[in-house]
């Protein structure tokens, strides 16, 4: 038996399905996974495309499970959502960005994902403003990279949350924007800072020109907006250069550089190499 998300309880049948077995397993190992000290935060650099430089690092979260390895984020972040985990793993990483952050240059940023649970549910401005105070890291300096999917619900109390947050003095960013379903109106609605332009129209923009012609409207758009754009999962030269030729500010990608633990020969806390 196992107790649904309502506190109900549903027999599976005797022989329960492989896959469920695994899962649940899975579950019960992410649960001691922040006790074990089995989580570990890798850092992705963000560039400039204009001067070339590393201006900041996206925190990503990795699970070394002890049997299976690295686990993605993508699996075990939606898991640890259903299981009430999020806020816990989501305030470690946030603590410790902040304080990796606060031992690089001060011109460098830290961008840190925030869970939709995390934002609903998670009392994220006592944790943003925990994790501040104890790295001692300039709140400028934090970037909160929410998705559209955190958005949507209740206008009124996210607005109040976002508004709080923007108070301390930290950036927001929509992350994966465009996939979303009503993205241009969380841009009138919300007070972001920036928009992170979603890989999958960056995958694209070499060979439709749809494609190309949405990311450039994008990119005027938040211009006019006074908002920088970020285009994520660069993996081409030529995918950077016709970013650069429409005016994207910031590009992430494989190209510039993978996402690595701290300490890794080119990390964060070593001497930035330029796209
Ligand atoms: P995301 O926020 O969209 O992060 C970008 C993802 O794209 C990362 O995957 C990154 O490794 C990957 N990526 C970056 N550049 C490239 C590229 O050029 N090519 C390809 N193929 N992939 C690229 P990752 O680290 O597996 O994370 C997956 C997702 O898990 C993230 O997507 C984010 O939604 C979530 N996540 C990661 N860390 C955290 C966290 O600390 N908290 C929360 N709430 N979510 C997190
Ligand atoms: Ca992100
Ligand atoms: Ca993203
Ligand atoms: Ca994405």
């Amino acid at each position: 038996a196992k107790a649904n998300r309502q506190g109900m309880y549903c027999f599976y049948e005797p022989k329960m399905d492989q896959s469920e077995e695994m899962r649940l397993a899975m579950e019960l190992d992410l649960r001691q996974a922040l006790a074990k000290d089995q989580l570990e935060v890798f850092y992705q650099p963000i560039a400039e495309i204009s001067s070339g430089k590393t201006i900041g690092y996206e925190a990503l979260v990795r699970w070394l499970h002890p049997v299976r390895g690295y686990i993605s984020p993508a699996i075990f972040i939606p898991m640890a959502e259903e299981i009430g985990l999020i806020t816990a793993i989501g305030e470690w990483v946030l603590r410790r960005a902040c304080s990796d952050a606060a031992n690089w240059s001060d011109t460098v940023s830290i961008s840190v994902n925030v869970s939709t649970v995390q934002l609903k549910y998670g009392h994220i401005a006592r944790t943003v403003e925990g994790a501040l105070e104890s790295s001692g890291l300039a709140p400028s300096r934090l970037i909160l990279e929410l998705t559209e999917s955190a958005l949507v619900g209740d206008n009124a109390d996210t607005l109040k949350i976002l508004t709080e947050l923007k108070r301390f003095g930290v950036c927001l960013a929509l992350d994966d924007f465009g996939t979303g379903y009503s993205s241009l109106s969380y841009l009138r609605n919300f007070p972001f800072d920036k928009v992170k332009i979603d890989k999958s129209f960056i995958d694209e923009i070499n060979d439709n020109p749809d494609c190309l012609a949405i990311v450039e409207a994008i990119v005027r758009l938040c211009g006019i907006l006074k908002m920088g754009t970020t285009a994520e999962g660069v993996e081409t030269q030529a995918q950077l250069d016709l970013l650069a030729s429409i005016g994207c500010e910031l590009v992430q990608g494989y190209l510039i550089g993978r996402p690595m633990p701290l300490n890794a020969p080119s990390g964060p806390d070593r001497p930035h190499v330029s796209a």
